[in-house]
């Protein structure tokens, strides 16, 4: 790196973005693309992963070529790079011919400063050898972690793009992404050919977003309560897995004075603008969306982020999550989640279409989310570790704040593990936690009376708990692998190789004491 191209590139900075100053490893990252170095580049979202590429395109001579999966943003990435005067341009498959040809056409002139190519274009020969025409002034291989298998964002096309390094051996490439554990960052390592590349990986702490899970219950009226006493006229997204679920929350919202809207990909694609036009635009507005809402937008003042589903893995939280607060002012990660999201999660692995390391790998995501539930200790740390990263505890997430009590749970689980045991010698019953809980709490219900349960030596002996704190049990008892959903599609419940332990009491079960709520009606409860 040369004092000559550090100025060059502060120069850049100021002339074309308007900015004084980089921030982070931008600037080292910058120098060592334009002085020709390959780089790896691990920051969270927010922190200007856009300009460690698009500032050398500009600084280098030639193009830089930028491989990204989210063609929907390409049109709009290109826009905001020509509204400040930078020549763009994009390739991809919502394009008609005679518009192809026009950016083709200025690629080859040497007209064009970024463009931006969509994967699946990339692997195709003809691209390649069409770029082989022009000059090149680098790769940005943007949302790298798609080349991981074991990532929850795997894109095969991103397979294709180990060739870049053989065929274009002199052109610098920088692989970016805001999703890297310690595996998935040696896998772009690896399956990019980026073995030479120099890697700049930032603090994945975001100390102004506040970390706090709470045992679902009411969920939209939690929800409501939440944004009520938190954050009143904020803008927010809240997070649902399902459609319907977004639409009822939503309206459920909007009819107690939230300015919410709801967003999924069954929306019209003009809606959906709109909705996300207005999110921008307008001051306040809470938008309830599944995960096809939040990639690429770029809100600094984004207040909250709240899940009311469990998200499927620790990636997809950190990410949704990372898109409140990126102006670094006080903001809230809040997620509610209950043992119907371990019960309904385990099914849809179970009944996921792919192999059996596919499964494991879903069922290994699901088990890292769920530990991040369940700790008793710093969320942030237990987040951070996720990442590989170090940290002391933060003071500012819900277990600093007012570290839970951990009590000795022993005795019901070796009272719901029993109940589980009987239940399974009635071999082709199926009987969720609801009805396991009514045998234990001594509940004659209908199908108790059926099947005679009431006759069962469990029967009653848990009527000690209620039935919310029942379902915790359950919960925890699922996240420590100490009973498992038997694939069968009906959430069944099964014991596991290591309750074994607990029932012989040999091994002791502490559980996390949680706050006790009015309890609910089951049926509205979702819990
Ligand atoms: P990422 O891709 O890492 O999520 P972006 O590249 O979209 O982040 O940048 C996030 C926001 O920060 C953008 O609005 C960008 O303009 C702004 N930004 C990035 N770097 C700087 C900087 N050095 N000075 C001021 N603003 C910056
Ligand atoms: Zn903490």
């Amino acid at each position: 790196m040369t004092q000559a191209s550090a100025s060059v590139a502060l120069d850049t900075l100021s002339r074309v973005f308007g900015y004084e100053s980089f921030r982070g490893d931008q600037a080292e990252v910058i120098d060592h693309v334009i002085a020709g170095g390959d780089a790896v580049v691990l920051m969270p979202t927010g922190a200007g992963k856009s300009l460690c590429y698009q500032v050398p395109s500009l600084v280098r001579p030639g193009t830089g070529v930028v491989i990204s999966p989210l063609i929907a943003l390409m049109h709009d990435q290109v826009e905001a790079m020509k509204a400040v005067g930078v020549r763009a341009a994009f390739l991809n498959s919502t394009q008609g011919a005679a518009e192809r040809a026009e950016v083709e056409q200025a690629y080859l002139s040497g007209e064009l400063d970024l463009l931006y190519v969509a994967p699946e274009r990339l692997s195709a020969e003809s691209t390649k050898r069409f770029l082989e025409n022009g000059k090149i002034a680098l790769f940005a291989i943007d949302e790298a972690h798609c080349v991981s298998q074991w990532g929850h964002d795997f894109r095969p096309d991103y397979l294709a793009l180990a060739e870049l390094a053989e065929r274009w051996p002199t052109v610098p490439r920088i692989a970016l992404t805001a999703t890297a554990t310690e595996a998935t960052h040696k896998e772009i390592t690896q399956r990019l050919s980026l073995g030479d590349a120099r890697h700049f990986v930032a603090s994945f702490d975001r100390p102004n977003i506040q970390y706090r899970i709470d045992p679902k219950n009411e969920v939209r009226k939690q929800l409501l309560s939440f944004i009520r006493s938190e954050h009143r006229g904020d803008a927010g997204i809240v997070y649902a897995m399902s459609r319907k679920t977004v639409e009822q929350t939503a309206q459920f919202l909007a009819q107690n004075g939230i300015d919410a809207m709801p967003y999924h990909a069954g929306l019209d694609a003009g809606v959906r603008a709109r909705t996300q036009a207005r999110f921008l635009r307008d001051e306040g507005v809470v938008i309830v969306a599944t995960i096809a809402f939040g990639m690429g937008i770029d809100k600094p003042d984004v207040r909250f982020v709240a899940h009311i589903d469990l998200p499927k893995s620790v990636e997809g939280y950190y990410q949704e999550t990372g898109r409140a607060g990126r102006d670094g002012l006080p903001s809230t990660a809040w997620m509610a989640y209950g043992l119907n999201d371990v019960v309904q999660q385990r099914r849809m692995i179970d009944e996921s279409p792919g192999d059996l390391a596919h499964r494991r790998r879903l069922s290994a995501h699901l088990d890292a989310m769920l530990a991040l539930c369940e700790t008793v200790h710093c969320r942030r740390v237990n987040l951070l570790a996720y990442f590989g990263q170090k940290s002391e505890p933060c003071g500012n997430c819900d277990t600093c704040i007012e570290p839970p009590e951990s009590w000795d749970g022993t005795i019901p689980a070796q009272k719901l593990l029993s109940t589980v045991v009987r239940l399974e010698r009635e071999r082709n019953q199926r009987f969720g936690a609801g009805h396991l809980i009514d045998i234990l709490r001594g509940k004659r219900t209908d199908r108790v009376a059926q099947w005679g349960h009431d006759s069962l030596t469990v029967w009653g002996i848990g009527d000690d708990l209620s039935e919310q704190q029942w379902r915790g049990v359950v919960r925890q008892l699922l996240a420590q692998g100490l009973l498992a959903v038997h694939d069968d599609g009906f959430g069944t419940l099964v014991i596991t190789p290591d309750s074994a332990a607990v029932l012989s009491g040999e091994r002791a079960v502490q559980l996390r004491r949680e706050p006790e709520r009015p309890a609910s009606s089951r049926s509205g409860g979702g819990s």
